[in-house]
Protein backbone atom coordinates (compact mmCIF):
# COMPACT_ATOMS: atom_id res chain seq x y z
CA UNK A 1 0.00 0.00 0.00
CA UNK A 2 1.10 3.79 -0.29
CA UNK A 3 0.42 6.84 0.94
CA UNK A 4 -1.56 9.65 -0.77
CA UNK A 5 -0.60 13.13 0.79
CA UNK A 6 1.60 14.27 3.78
CA UNK A 7 4.17 10.58 3.42
CA UNK A 8 4.61 11.82 -0.23
CA UNK A 9 7.54 14.25 -0.73
CA UNK A 10 6.81 16.15 -3.62
CA UNK A 11 10.55 16.42 -4.71
CA UNK A 12 10.75 12.99 -4.65
CA UNK A 13 7.61 12.04 -6.42
CA UNK A 14 8.14 8.64 -5.14
CA UNK A 15 6.19 5.56 -4.15
CA UNK A 16 7.64 4.77 -1.00
CA UNK A 17 5.65 1.15 -0.19
CA UNK A 18 6.88 -2.43 -0.37
CA UNK A 19 4.90 -4.42 1.97
CA UNK A 20 3.81 -8.05 2.70
CA UNK A 21 0.86 -9.74 3.77
CA UNK A 22 -0.21 -12.82 5.52
CA UNK A 23 -3.83 -14.37 6.66
CA UNK A 24 -4.93 -17.74 8.36
CA UNK A 25 -8.24 -18.85 9.19
CA UNK A 26 -9.14 -21.79 11.13
CA UNK A 27 -6.67 -22.59 13.69
CA UNK A 28 -5.69 -21.64 17.05
CA UNK A 29 -4.13 -18.82 18.49
CA UNK A 30 -4.20 -17.93 14.71
CA UNK A 31 -1.88 -14.39 15.60
CA UNK A 32 1.07 -16.35 17.02
CA UNK A 33 1.08 -18.15 13.34
CA UNK A 34 0.43 -14.96 11.93
CA UNK A 35 3.53 -12.82 13.64
CA UNK A 36 5.48 -15.78 12.67
CA UNK A 37 4.30 -15.79 9.16
CA UNK A 38 5.07 -12.19 9.13
CA UNK A 39 8.48 -12.68 10.78
CA UNK A 40 9.12 -14.62 7.26
CA UNK A 41 8.41 -11.43 5.06
CA UNK A 42 9.78 -9.44 6.93
CA UNK A 43 12.13 -8.64 4.18
CA UNK A 44 9.01 -7.22 2.60
CA UNK A 45 9.30 -4.40 4.64
CA UNK A 46 10.39 -3.39 8.18
CA UNK A 47 9.06 0.26 8.87
CA UNK A 48 5.87 -1.48 10.33
CA UNK A 49 4.07 -4.22 11.20
CA UNK A 50 0.63 -5.28 12.73
CA UNK A 51 -1.70 -7.94 12.82
CA UNK A 52 -5.86 -8.24 13.26
CA UNK A 53 -7.47 -11.27 14.64
CA UNK A 54 -10.92 -12.16 15.42
CA UNK A 55 -12.70 -15.05 17.39
CA UNK A 56 -16.21 -14.55 15.46
CA UNK A 57 -17.35 -11.91 18.23
CA UNK A 58 -14.53 -9.64 18.71
CA UNK A 59 -12.12 -8.22 16.47
CA UNK A 60 -8.45 -7.06 17.77
CA UNK A 61 -5.90 -5.22 16.38
CA UNK A 62 -2.08 -4.58 17.07
CA UNK A 63 -0.06 -2.05 15.00
CA UNK A 64 3.44 -0.98 15.71
CA UNK A 65 6.15 0.93 14.01
CA UNK A 66 9.04 -1.35 13.77
CA UNK A 67 10.12 -5.34 13.29
CA UNK A 68 8.02 -7.86 14.02
CA UNK A 69 10.54 -9.74 15.85
CA UNK A 70 10.51 -6.60 18.49
CA UNK A 71 6.81 -6.35 18.90
CA UNK A 72 5.17 -9.81 18.71
CA UNK A 73 7.47 -11.82 20.42
CA UNK A 74 8.43 -12.45 24.30
CA UNK A 75 4.95 -13.50 25.20
CA UNK A 76 2.53 -15.28 22.89
CA UNK A 77 0.74 -13.06 20.51
CA UNK A 78 -2.57 -14.52 20.48
CA UNK A 79 -2.93 -14.17 23.94
CA UNK A 80 -3.45 -10.65 23.51
CA UNK A 81 -5.38 -11.00 19.55
CA UNK A 82 -7.46 -14.01 20.52
CA UNK A 83 -9.51 -16.02 17.63
CA UNK A 84 -9.08 -18.46 15.13
CA UNK A 85 -9.03 -15.69 11.98
CA UNK A 86 -6.31 -13.38 11.89
CA UNK A 87 -4.30 -11.47 8.79
CA UNK A 88 -0.68 -9.47 9.74
CA UNK A 89 0.87 -7.12 7.36
CA UNK A 90 4.77 -5.75 7.55
CA UNK A 91 5.14 -2.41 5.56
CA UNK A 92 8.18 -0.70 4.42
CA UNK A 93 8.34 2.69 3.75
CA UNK A 94 11.16 5.39 4.24
CA UNK A 95 10.71 6.79 7.28
CA UNK A 96 9.83 10.69 8.58
CA UNK A 97 6.22 10.94 8.33
CA UNK A 98 5.27 7.71 9.25
CA UNK A 99 2.56 7.43 11.73
CA UNK A 100 0.08 4.68 13.03
CA UNK A 101 -2.61 5.60 11.51
CA UNK A 102 -1.19 4.54 8.13
CA UNK A 103 0.09 1.23 10.03
CA UNK A 104 -1.73 -1.95 8.79
CA UNK A 105 -4.20 -4.15 8.89
CA UNK A 106 -6.64 -1.22 8.51
CA UNK A 107 -10.05 -2.03 10.36
CA UNK A 108 -13.51 -0.54 9.56
CA UNK A 109 -17.05 -1.02 10.96
CA UNK A 110 -19.03 -1.45 7.98
CA UNK A 111 -22.77 -2.46 8.34
CA UNK A 112 -21.96 -5.80 7.16
CA UNK A 113 -19.85 -6.00 10.25
CA UNK A 114 -16.20 -6.01 10.91
CA UNK A 115 -13.35 -5.13 8.42
CA UNK A 116 -9.40 -5.36 8.49
CA UNK A 117 -7.89 -5.54 5.68
CA UNK A 118 -4.31 -5.73 4.97
CA UNK A 119 -2.56 -4.64 1.22
CA UNK A 120 0.77 -5.14 -0.70
CA UNK A 121 1.37 -3.00 -3.58
CA UNK A 122 0.16 0.40 -5.11
CA UNK A 123 -3.16 1.59 -6.48
CA UNK A 124 -2.54 3.86 -9.47
CA UNK A 125 -6.16 5.55 -9.32
CA UNK A 126 -6.31 5.99 -5.72
CA UNK A 127 -5.97 9.70 -5.88
CA UNK A 128 -8.93 9.91 -8.27
CA UNK A 129 -10.53 7.58 -6.05
CA UNK A 130 -10.47 9.53 -3.22
CA UNK A 131 -10.94 12.77 -4.53
CA UNK A 132 -14.55 11.28 -6.06
CA UNK A 133 -15.18 9.91 -2.50
CA UNK A 134 -14.47 12.88 -0.93
CA UNK A 135 -16.89 15.00 -2.61
CA UNK A 136 -19.44 12.82 -1.85
CA UNK A 137 -18.64 13.03 2.01
CA UNK A 138 -16.36 10.44 2.93
CA UNK A 139 -14.60 10.67 5.88
CA UNK A 140 -11.09 9.35 5.39
CA UNK A 141 -8.90 8.25 8.56
CA UNK A 142 -5.63 7.43 7.12
CA UNK A 143 -3.73 8.61 4.28
CA UNK A 144 -3.27 5.10 2.72
CA UNK A 145 -4.51 3.99 -0.36
CA UNK A 146 -5.55 1.13 1.37
CA UNK A 147 -8.65 2.74 2.84
CA UNK A 148 -9.99 3.99 -0.68
CA UNK A 149 -11.45 0.15 -1.00
CA UNK A 150 -12.75 -0.08 2.50
CA UNK A 151 -14.90 3.06 1.24
CA UNK A 152 -15.80 1.49 -1.69
CA UNK A 153 -17.08 -1.49 -0.12
CA UNK A 154 -18.76 0.60 2.68
CA UNK A 155 -20.52 2.52 -0.32
CA UNK A 156 -21.42 -0.49 -2.76
CA UNK A 157 -25.30 -0.60 -3.82
CA UNK A 158 -26.53 -4.04 -3.26
CA UNK A 159 -25.31 -7.80 -2.57
CA UNK A 160 -23.65 -9.92 0.37
CA UNK A 161 -20.18 -8.53 1.43
CA UNK A 162 -18.29 -10.65 -1.39
CA UNK A 163 -19.82 -8.78 -4.08
CA UNK A 164 -19.51 -5.10 -2.76
CA UNK A 165 -16.09 -6.65 -2.48
CA UNK A 166 -15.71 -7.69 -5.75
CA UNK A 167 -17.57 -4.34 -6.78
CA UNK A 168 -14.90 -2.41 -5.31
CA UNK A 169 -12.21 -3.91 -6.80
CA UNK A 170 -12.83 -3.74 -10.14
CA UNK A 171 -12.73 0.19 -9.58
CA UNK A 172 -9.07 -0.03 -8.27
CA UNK A 173 -6.45 0.24 -11.20
CA UNK A 174 -2.85 -1.17 -10.00
CA UNK A 175 -0.58 -3.71 -8.74
CA UNK A 176 -2.17 -5.23 -5.39
CA UNK A 177 -2.63 -7.64 -2.90
CA UNK A 178 -4.96 -8.15 -0.36
CA UNK A 179 -5.50 -10.00 2.35
CA UNK A 180 -8.83 -9.16 4.06
CA UNK A 181 -10.87 -10.75 6.97
CA UNK A 182 -14.45 -10.39 8.35
CA UNK A 183 -16.07 -12.46 11.62
CA UNK A 184 -16.22 -15.31 9.61
CA UNK A 185 -14.18 -15.56 6.54
CA UNK A 186 -11.05 -14.82 4.99
CA UNK A 187 -10.11 -13.32 1.79
CA UNK A 188 -7.43 -12.85 -0.75
CA UNK A 189 -7.70 -10.86 -3.56
CA UNK A 190 -4.97 -10.02 -6.62
CA UNK A 191 -4.89 -7.35 -9.08
CA UNK A 192 -6.34 -8.31 -12.38
CA UNK A 193 -2.77 -8.74 -13.95
CA UNK A 194 -1.60 -10.21 -10.85
CA UNK A 195 1.40 -8.24 -10.58
CA UNK A 196 2.02 -8.32 -6.89
CA UNK A 197 1.83 -11.89 -5.58
CA UNK A 198 -0.24 -13.81 -3.14
CA UNK A 199 -0.13 -17.39 -2.81
CA UNK A 200 -2.61 -20.00 -1.01
CA UNK A 201 -1.32 -22.69 1.46
CA UNK A 202 -2.49 -25.12 4.06
CA UNK A 203 -1.23 -26.55 7.25
CA UNK A 204 -3.44 -29.24 8.91
CA UNK A 205 -6.99 -28.31 7.84
CA UNK A 206 -6.52 -24.35 8.12
CA UNK A 207 -5.83 -22.60 4.90
CA UNK A 208 -2.83 -19.73 5.01
CA UNK A 209 -2.50 -16.69 2.06
CA UNK A 210 1.27 -15.00 2.03
CA UNK A 211 3.29 -12.97 -0.27
CA UNK A 212 5.78 -15.15 -0.61
CA UNK A 213 5.90 -19.38 -0.13
CA UNK A 214 9.07 -18.47 2.75
CA UNK A 215 5.90 -17.60 4.94
CA UNK A 216 4.76 -20.86 4.62
CA UNK A 217 8.34 -22.85 4.93
CA UNK A 218 8.10 -20.85 8.40
CA UNK A 219 4.67 -22.32 9.55
CA UNK A 220 5.41 -25.74 7.91
CA UNK A 221 2.44 -25.03 6.02
CA UNK A 222 2.42 -26.61 2.40
CA UNK A 223 1.59 -24.63 -0.28
CA UNK A 224 -1.32 -25.53 -2.85
CA UNK A 225 -1.65 -22.81 -5.12
CA UNK A 226 -1.01 -18.84 -6.63
CA UNK A 227 -4.24 -16.58 -6.38
CA UNK A 228 -4.47 -16.15 -9.90
CA UNK A 229 -4.37 -13.08 -11.62
CA UNK A 230 -7.99 -11.40 -11.03
CA UNK A 231 -9.09 -13.85 -8.71
CA UNK A 232 -10.79 -13.03 -5.33
CA UNK A 233 -10.18 -16.10 -2.69
CA UNK A 234 -12.81 -16.41 0.03
CA UNK A 235 -12.10 -18.58 2.94
CA UNK A 236 -14.88 -19.79 5.78
CA UNK A 237 -15.64 -22.97 7.41
CA UNK A 238 -16.73 -24.75 4.59
CA UNK A 239 -13.71 -24.05 2.61
CA UNK A 240 -12.13 -22.41 -0.07
CA UNK A 241 -14.29 -20.24 -2.96
CA UNK A 242 -13.24 -18.25 -6.17
CA UNK A 243 -14.50 -15.30 -7.46
CA UNK A 244 -13.52 -14.20 -11.00
CA UNK A 245 -13.21 -10.11 -10.80
CA UNK A 246 -11.77 -9.61 -13.96
CA UNK A 247 -12.70 -12.40 -16.53
CA UNK A 248 -10.12 -13.64 -19.37
CA UNK A 249 -6.94 -11.32 -18.18
CA UNK A 250 -3.40 -12.70 -18.89
CA UNK A 251 -1.36 -12.97 -16.13
CA UNK A 252 1.94 -10.54 -15.66
CA UNK A 253 3.37 -11.03 -12.88
CA UNK A 254 6.22 -8.45 -11.47
CA UNK A 255 9.64 -9.25 -12.96
CA UNK A 256 10.83 -7.12 -10.42
CA UNK A 257 10.37 -9.90 -7.51
CA UNK A 258 12.90 -12.21 -8.94
CA UNK A 259 14.89 -9.46 -9.16
CA UNK A 260 15.43 -8.02 -5.74
CA UNK A 261 12.57 -7.86 -4.02
CA UNK A 262 11.36 -11.86 -3.12
CA UNK A 263 13.34 -13.87 -0.62
CA UNK A 264 16.11 -16.29 -2.37
CA UNK A 265 14.50 -19.65 -0.82
CA UNK A 266 10.95 -18.48 -2.03
CA UNK A 267 9.16 -19.96 -5.26
CA UNK A 268 7.55 -17.43 -7.41
CA UNK A 269 5.23 -18.47 -10.31
CA UNK A 270 6.52 -22.24 -9.47
CA UNK A 271 10.66 -20.93 -10.04
CA UNK A 272 12.94 -21.46 -7.61
CA UNK A 273 14.04 -17.67 -6.53
CA UNK A 274 17.57 -18.46 -6.04
CA UNK A 275 18.14 -20.74 -9.05
CA UNK A 276 16.38 -17.72 -11.44
CA UNK A 277 19.26 -15.17 -9.92
CA UNK A 278 21.86 -17.87 -10.45
CA UNK A 279 20.70 -18.18 -13.99
CA UNK A 280 20.76 -14.46 -14.15
CA UNK A 281 24.33 -14.64 -13.14
CA UNK A 282 25.57 -17.87 -15.50
CA UNK A 283 23.61 -15.53 -18.50
CA UNK A 284 25.60 -12.59 -17.22
CA UNK A 285 28.88 -13.84 -17.66
CA UNK A 286 28.09 -14.65 -20.95
CA UNK A 287 26.66 -11.27 -22.49
CA UNK A 288 29.37 -8.97 -20.14
CA UNK A 289 32.46 -11.46 -19.62
CA UNK A 290 35.51 -10.08 -17.29
CA UNK A 291 39.09 -10.80 -17.30
CA UNK A 292 39.74 -10.67 -12.94
CA UNK A 293 41.17 -12.60 -10.15
CA UNK A 294 38.18 -13.11 -8.11
CA UNK A 295 34.32 -12.22 -8.26
CA UNK A 296 32.77 -10.65 -5.38
CA UNK A 297 29.22 -10.57 -4.57
CA UNK A 298 27.01 -6.97 -3.24
CA UNK A 299 25.87 -8.76 -0.31
CA UNK A 300 22.94 -9.86 0.32
CA UNK A 301 21.30 -9.28 -2.50
CA UNK A 302 24.36 -10.05 -5.07
CA UNK A 303 24.73 -13.09 -3.58
CA UNK A 304 23.21 -15.71 -6.48
CA UNK A 305 23.86 -13.87 -9.18
CA UNK A 306 27.80 -13.70 -8.32
CA UNK A 307 27.60 -17.24 -7.61
CA UNK A 308 26.14 -18.16 -11.30
CA UNK A 309 29.09 -16.01 -12.91
CA UNK A 310 31.68 -17.45 -10.98
CA UNK A 311 30.32 -21.13 -11.25
CA UNK A 312 29.87 -20.04 -15.05
CA UNK A 313 33.25 -19.07 -15.60
CA UNK A 314 35.17 -20.62 -12.79
CA UNK A 315 37.17 -17.89 -11.58
CA UNK A 316 37.18 -17.92 -7.85
CA UNK A 317 34.15 -16.01 -5.75
CA UNK A 318 34.80 -14.88 -2.20
CA UNK A 319 33.69 -12.63 0.03
CA UNK A 320 34.94 -9.57 -0.10
CA UNK A 321 32.10 -7.62 1.68
CA UNK A 322 30.88 -8.09 4.76
CA UNK A 323 27.32 -7.21 5.67
CA UNK A 324 26.38 -5.67 8.85
CA UNK A 325 23.17 -6.75 9.17
CA UNK A 326 21.79 -4.66 11.89
CA UNK A 327 21.70 -2.03 9.77
CA UNK A 328 18.15 -1.63 8.01
CA UNK A 329 18.50 -1.81 4.21
CA UNK A 330 19.86 0.97 2.34
CA UNK A 331 16.97 2.66 1.11
CA UNK A 332 15.41 3.14 4.27
CA UNK A 333 17.31 6.29 5.18
CA UNK A 334 15.03 9.26 3.83
CA UNK A 335 17.87 11.69 2.31
CA UNK A 336 20.03 11.02 0.22
CA UNK A 337 23.02 12.26 2.22
CA UNK A 338 22.01 9.72 5.08
CA UNK A 339 21.45 6.89 2.20
CA UNK A 340 25.01 7.52 1.58
CA UNK A 341 26.11 6.91 5.46
CA UNK A 342 23.91 3.82 5.38
CA UNK A 343 26.08 1.90 3.06
CA UNK A 344 29.26 2.96 4.50
CA UNK A 345 27.45 1.26 8.16
CA UNK A 346 26.32 -1.55 6.22
CA UNK A 347 29.18 -3.01 4.29
CA UNK A 348 33.04 -3.32 4.93
CA UNK A 349 35.88 -4.50 2.81
CA UNK A 350 37.46 -7.56 3.24
CA UNK A 351 40.61 -6.48 2.27
CA UNK A 352 42.65 -9.56 2.04
CA UNK A 353 40.25 -10.83 -0.63
CA UNK A 354 40.59 -7.52 -2.75
CA UNK A 355 43.86 -6.03 -2.06
CA UNK A 356 46.38 -6.12 -5.57
CA UNK A 357 43.66 -7.88 -7.16
CA UNK A 358 41.25 -7.49 -10.36
CA UNK A 359 38.01 -7.25 -8.64
CA UNK A 360 34.45 -7.74 -10.40
CA UNK A 361 31.60 -7.08 -8.36
CA UNK A 362 28.01 -7.78 -9.34
CA UNK A 363 25.13 -6.75 -7.52
CA UNK A 364 21.42 -7.52 -8.15
CA UNK A 365 20.93 -3.96 -9.66
CA UNK A 366 21.73 -0.84 -9.67
CA UNK A 367 18.91 1.52 -9.15
CA UNK A 368 20.39 5.62 -8.37
CA UNK A 369 23.73 4.29 -8.14
CA UNK A 370 24.33 4.63 -4.70
CA UNK A 371 25.10 1.91 -3.17
CA UNK A 372 27.61 1.14 -6.07
CA UNK A 373 29.49 4.31 -6.14
CA UNK A 374 29.89 3.82 -2.68
CA UNK A 375 30.87 -0.13 -2.48
CA UNK A 376 33.46 0.72 -5.78
CA UNK A 377 35.35 3.36 -4.02
CA UNK A 378 35.47 1.69 -1.02
CA UNK A 379 37.26 -1.86 -2.79
CA UNK A 380 39.29 0.88 -4.36
CA UNK A 381 40.34 2.36 -0.78
CA UNK A 382 40.95 -1.44 -0.09
CA UNK A 383 43.85 -1.91 -2.40
CA UNK A 384 41.71 -3.38 -5.49
CA UNK A 385 44.41 -3.38 -8.58
CA UNK A 386 40.91 -2.91 -11.19
CA UNK A 387 37.46 -2.71 -10.51
CA UNK A 388 34.48 -4.20 -12.77
CA UNK A 389 30.93 -3.69 -12.20
CA UNK A 390 28.34 -5.95 -13.24
CA UNK A 391 24.21 -5.65 -12.58
CA UNK A 392 22.36 -9.12 -13.09
CA UNK A 393 19.15 -6.72 -14.20
CA UNK A 394 18.96 -4.68 -17.66
CA UNK A 395 19.14 -1.24 -16.93
CA UNK A 396 16.11 0.27 -14.89
CA UNK A 397 14.98 3.34 -16.79
CA UNK A 398 11.26 3.33 -15.53
CA UNK A 399 10.00 4.06 -12.05
CA UNK A 400 7.83 1.03 -11.33
CA UNK A 401 3.92 2.63 -9.62
CA UNK A 402 2.78 -0.66 -8.56
CA UNK A 403 4.19 -1.18 -4.73
CA UNK A 404 7.99 -1.26 -5.34
CA UNK A 405 10.22 1.40 -4.08
CA UNK A 406 11.83 3.13 -6.61
CA UNK A 407 12.88 6.72 -7.26
CA UNK A 408 11.44 8.59 -10.26
CA UNK A 409 13.07 8.39 -14.06
CA UNK A 410 15.26 11.41 -13.12
CA UNK A 411 16.78 9.58 -10.63
CA UNK A 412 17.34 6.61 -11.84
CA UNK A 413 20.63 6.81 -13.51
CA UNK A 414 20.68 4.36 -16.00
CA UNK A 415 17.42 6.45 -17.27
CA UNK A 416 19.56 9.56 -17.79
CA UNK A 417 23.27 7.98 -18.81
CA UNK A 418 24.63 5.86 -21.06
CA UNK A 419 26.39 3.05 -20.44
CA UNK A 420 29.89 4.96 -21.06
CA UNK A 421 28.75 7.71 -18.90
CA UNK A 422 27.51 5.31 -16.50
CA UNK A 423 31.02 3.82 -16.33
CA UNK A 424 33.25 7.31 -16.01
CA UNK A 425 30.80 7.87 -12.81
CA UNK A 426 31.08 5.10 -11.13
CA UNK A 427 34.82 5.17 -11.64
CA UNK A 428 35.00 1.73 -12.71
CA UNK A 429 37.48 -0.04 -15.33
CA UNK A 430 34.07 -1.51 -17.25
CA UNK A 431 30.64 -2.04 -16.27
CA UNK A 432 27.71 -4.26 -17.79
CA UNK A 433 24.08 -5.50 -17.08
CA UNK A 434 21.96 -7.94 -18.09
CA UNK A 435 20.26 -7.84 -21.01
CA UNK A 436 16.02 -8.17 -21.30
CA UNK A 437 16.72 -11.40 -23.17
CA UNK A 438 18.87 -12.69 -20.72
CA UNK A 439 16.62 -11.95 -17.69
CA UNK A 440 13.72 -13.58 -19.20
CA UNK A 441 16.17 -16.66 -20.48
CA UNK A 442 17.48 -16.85 -16.55
CA UNK A 443 13.78 -17.33 -15.76
CA UNK A 444 13.15 -19.92 -18.51
CA UNK A 445 11.03 -17.97 -20.80
CA UNK A 446 11.43 -16.65 -24.31
CA UNK A 447 11.47 -12.41 -24.31
CA UNK A 448 8.47 -11.37 -26.43
CA UNK A 449 9.55 -7.92 -27.64
CA UNK A 450 6.24 -6.83 -29.85
CA UNK A 451 3.89 -9.15 -28.11
CA UNK A 452 2.41 -8.56 -24.43
CA UNK A 453 5.19 -9.36 -22.04
CA UNK A 454 5.00 -12.39 -19.83
CA UNK A 455 5.50 -10.70 -16.52
CA UNK A 456 5.49 -7.02 -15.99
CA UNK A 457 9.02 -5.74 -17.12
CA UNK A 458 7.89 -2.11 -16.78
CA UNK A 459 10.92 -0.62 -14.85
CA UNK A 460 13.19 -1.91 -17.98
CA UNK A 461 11.36 -1.52 -21.48
CA UNK A 462 8.46 1.02 -19.32
CA UNK A 463 6.08 -0.95 -21.05
CA UNK A 464 3.40 -0.34 -17.96
CA UNK A 465 0.33 -2.99 -17.64
CA UNK A 466 -1.73 -0.88 -16.43
CA UNK A 467 -2.66 2.88 -16.90
CA UNK A 468 -1.41 5.36 -14.67
CA UNK A 469 -4.20 7.08 -14.17
CA UNK A 470 -3.32 9.90 -11.15
CA UNK A 471 0.26 9.67 -12.64
CA UNK A 472 -0.64 11.34 -15.39
CA UNK A 473 -3.76 13.76 -14.31
CA UNK A 474 -0.23 15.35 -12.72
CA UNK A 475 -1.70 14.31 -8.61
CA UNK A 476 1.44 12.14 -7.68
CA UNK A 477 3.66 14.39 -5.46
CA UNK A 478 0.82 17.01 -5.55
CA UNK A 479 0.01 17.85 -1.93
CA UNK A 480 -3.81 17.50 -2.17
CA UNK A 481 -4.68 16.49 1.71
CA UNK A 482 -4.36 18.09 4.54
CA UNK A 483 -1.89 16.96 6.15
CA UNK A 484 -2.71 15.66 10.33
CA UNK A 485 0.63 15.13 12.57
CA UNK A 486 0.16 12.69 15.46
CA UNK A 487 2.45 13.39 18.48
CA UNK A 488 1.56 10.69 20.50
P1 LIG B 1 21.14 2.22 -5.69
O1 LIG B 1 22.11 2.35 -4.61
O2 LIG B 1 20.10 3.31 -5.68
O3 LIG B 1 21.72 2.06 -7.06
O4 LIG B 1 20.31 0.88 -5.41
C1 LIG B 1 20.84 -0.36 -5.74
C2 LIG B 1 20.92 -1.23 -4.51
O5 LIG B 1 19.66 -1.24 -3.84
C3 LIG B 1 21.23 -2.65 -4.87
O6 LIG B 1 22.17 -3.12 -3.94
C4 LIG B 1 19.92 -3.38 -4.74
O7 LIG B 1 20.12 -4.65 -4.18
C5 LIG B 1 19.10 -2.53 -3.84
N1 LIG B 1 17.71 -2.36 -4.33
C6 LIG B 1 17.24 -2.51 -5.57
N2 LIG B 1 15.92 -2.24 -5.62
C7 LIG B 1 15.55 -1.91 -4.38
C8 LIG B 1 14.31 -1.54 -3.79
N3 LIG B 1 13.21 -1.47 -4.50
N4 LIG B 1 14.30 -1.30 -2.45
C9 LIG B 1 15.42 -1.37 -1.73
N5 LIG B 1 16.62 -1.70 -2.23
C10 LIG B 1 16.69 -1.97 -3.55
Amino acid sequence: MSHLSCEFDPSEDKIREECGVFGIFGIENAASLTALGLHALQHRGQEACGIAATDGIQFTTERHLGLVGDNFTGDDPSQRLAGHISIGHVRYSTAGQTVLRNVQPLFSELHTGGFALAHNGHITNAYTLRERLVKKGAIFQSTSDTEVVIHLIARAKKGEFIDRLVNAIRQVDGGYAFVGMTENMLIGARDRFGIRPLLIGRVGDSYVLASETCAFDMIDAEFIREVEAGEVVVINEDGIRSFTAFPNTEARPCIFEFVYFARPDSVVGGKSVYEVRKRMGERLAEETPADVDVIIPVPDSGVPAALGFAQKTGIPFELGIIRNHYVGRTFIQPTQQIRDMGVKLKHSANRSMIEGKRVLLVDDSIVRGTTSTKIIRMIKAAGAKEVHFRSASPPIKFADHYGIDMPTKDKLIAANYSLEEMTSMLEVDSLGFLSVEGLYWAMGEEYRKDEAPQYADHCFTGNYPTPLIDRDRKLLGKKQLSFLVEVA
